[in-house]
């Protein structure tokens, strides 16, 4: 963690979120030690440092993760969805198998449905990398090329998804993963397509992160992400401390 801040100070960030990911029945939760290291870092680096979580929802579970919600003193929750019940949509052999029977337009809209019911839940702040099944565009599964769904293919899910964010008051990030070479999406997560509509939908708190899982990925095509932001007509991002969020102008980041 201290190598991430060290990065970060040196990439010239001002504020950055630690929001490794949970996964309920695969980890205890190890929040505890996590948060003093942060107070630690905190007091060594010229940085704000958040305490966040990434946390897949779980329909059969909402209560659990609602208590280690309550019982946890973050910064910022952030849903996810990476389990279509017992499927990992991230996982090459499961998604062989799964498509050995499903096709992706099935695949995509069981994800979509399931993103939802995490939106409904009202359990997070934002939710993460939103169309992040994309991730398969262009990438061979089955012997076969994945093929790209088209946005209008699936934009009735996708209004869905973001008159949810609405009526719950719930936000999203933009991650910039997506414009790494290694997923090739020339993109960001959300797509501008979906960012657009989320945009026009008025759904204003949005987060920027680069998604990083080693130091190579701190800040990474943040600013590619911030060009995006403003392309579609976003003037702020959004910021969390102990789950309440403000905003900073992107002009005052770039
Ligand atoms: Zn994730």
């Amino acid at each position: 963690m201290a190598e991430i801040c060290k990065e970060a100070v040196k990439s010239g960030l001002e504020e950055i979120a630690f929001t490794d990911h949970f996964i309920l029945c695969k980890l205890e939760p190890p929040f505890e030690h996590q948060f003093d290291m942060i107070q630690i870092l905190k007091r060594k680096f010229p940085l704000k440092i958040k305490f966040g979580v990434e946390m897949d929802y779980f329909e059969s579970r909402e209560n659990e993760l609602k208590r280690i919600i309550a019982n946890n003193p973050f910064d910022l929750v952030m849903g996810s969805a990476h389990y279509l019940n017992d499927l990992n949509i991230l996982n090459r052999g499961e998604i062989d198998n799964y498509l050995n029977c499903h096709n992706i337009e099935e695949l995509y809209f069981n994800y979509f449905e399931h993103l939802h019911r995490a939106i409904e839940s009202g359990l997070f702040d934002i939710m993460a990398h939103m169309d992040v099944i994309r991730w398969w565009h262009g990438k061979m599964i089955n012997n076969k090329i994945f093929e790209k769904l088209s946005f209008d293919s699936y934009r009735e899910q996708a209004e869905k998804i973001v008159k949810a964010l609405k009526d719950t008051n719930i936000g999203f990030e933009y991650n910039t993963f997506g414009y790494s070479p290694k997923f090739n999406l020339n993109d960001g997560c959300p797509s501008i397509e979906l960012l657009q509509m989320c945009k026009d939908f008025g759904i204003e708190k949005i987060t920027l992160g680069s998604d990083a899982h080693s130091l190579d990925g701190v800040a990474r095509d943040l600013d590619k992400g911030l060009e995006q932001l403003k392309e579609v007509g976003y003037e702020k991002i959004c910021i969390f401390e102990k789950r309440k969020a403000s905003f900073v102008d992107i002009k005052e980041i770039e």
